[in-house]
């Protein structure tokens, strides 16, 4: 489910097109960008800088750090934006999106909130590592009640690369951000020539220049945004099934304190007997327990029945991810149980 940023997304919608699957317009992993600028873009964008690989070169030793200010990203980009549309940069965070924590997705909620806070404010970008987008991104979708877009965007070679793939993204979730059309749909991952909506949004290739697709489908709807609440504290665990997984590991993050585990089940979200013992254990003991899948794409459904089939676990108590993954379900139960509201509305698509 990907929308090709360059194609006027009214036409898209007058296609009938608007959530439907399409091929990347970058057949060659090379980013295709905006070569001009929408000529009647015209508006205020906030970006917001985070680090990642947009705003990163390569140090002495040849390793990836980020180094570049926001304003330098800027000024590389304003000649593929409308002269119409002004920018105003502000420096976040300076990270590697690996290292981020729930501190720093608070970082950016309460930045994508103060920037909307300007009347004056027609859209949002996020510059941020590729590595953890889709949580930022499905978090700021999920407390976004604004109908302006927030359009997240990084970029898979450094700013010192030869061929740089950041500056074609910024310019697109620029122009993304002011356009009208983007309005009322939520957070966006500006990618490789591809407009996506935040959830079910997911990083699919370590290197591809369009390295983000979705698992969303077609008729997907976004659930009512939440109050904007901190995630720093909500303790969520991710942990992935395998034939023959010990229970020791739902046990160990239950013994931990965890208040939400995510299971990366095997499947459409099934585990082994043993595994499944401690799942019963921990939701028995209040702990909020998320199925989902390995599988890259697909629902994942209560199918099986046996010890650790889904239909089983799902009667017990455990909530199907549907077509969130890992990544995206954690983030999504941590919203949840910071505000008190029932996962599985925030879960379906
Ligand atoms: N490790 C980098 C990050 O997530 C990767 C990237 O930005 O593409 O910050």
């Amino acid at each position: 489910m990907k929308i090709p940023v360059l194609a006027s997304l009214a036409a898209v919608l007058a296609a009938g097109l608007m959530l439907s699957s399409c091929t990347s317009a970058d057949e060659e992993n090379t980013a295709a960008g905006s070569a001009t600028p929408p000529a009647d873009a015209e508006g205020n964008v906030v970006v917001l800088t985070t680090g990642g690989t947009i705003a990163s070169t390569h140090d002495e030793g040849g390793a990836v750090v980020p180094t570049v200010s926001g304003d330098e990203l800027v000024d590389s980009v304003r000649d593929r934006i409308g002269d119409k549309v002004e920018v105003e940069v502000r420096q976040v965070a300076e990270l590697d999106s690996s290292a981020m924590t729930l501190e720093d997705t608070d970082t950016v909620l309460t930045a994508v909130a103060d920037a909307l806070a300007g009347e004056s404010t027609t859209g949002v970008v996020v510059t941020h590592g590729t590595d953890s987008m889709e949580e930022s991104a499905v978090a700021v979708d999920a407390f976004l009640a604004d109908s302006r877009p927030v359009v997240f965007t990084g970029a898979m070679r450094p700013f010192d690369d030869p061929d740089p793939d950041g500056p074609a993204n910024l310019a697109d979730a620029i122009n993304a951000a002011v356009d009208p059309a983007n309005r009322d749909r939520g957070a966006f991952i500006s990618f490789g020539g591809d407009l996506i909506p935040a959830r079910g949004a997911y990083k699919h290739h370590t290197e591809a220049a369009d390295g983000f697709a979705s698992n969303a489908p077609e008729d997907a709807v976004r659930p009512e945004a939440l109050e904007l609440t901190s995630l720093a504290d909500v303790d969520v665990r991710t942990v992935a099934a395998y034939p023959g997984a010990p229970r020791a590991v739902i046990d160990a993050a239950v013994v931990d304190g965890a208040r939400g585990i995510v299971v990366e089940g095997m499947g459409a979200g099934n585990v082994g007997t043993d595994l499944a013992a401690g799942i019963m254990d921990a939701v028995n003991q209040g702990v909020t327990v998320v199925m989902t899948t390995r599988v890259p794409e697909g629902k994942v459904e209560g199918v099986y029945g046996g010890a650790g089939g889904a239909a089983t676990l799902f009667d017990a108590g455990v909530i199907s991810s549907g077509h969130f993954r890992a990544a995206q379900a954690r983030i999504l139960l941590a919203a949840a149980l910071a505000t008190d509201t029932d996962p599985a509305t925030l879960l379906e698509m």
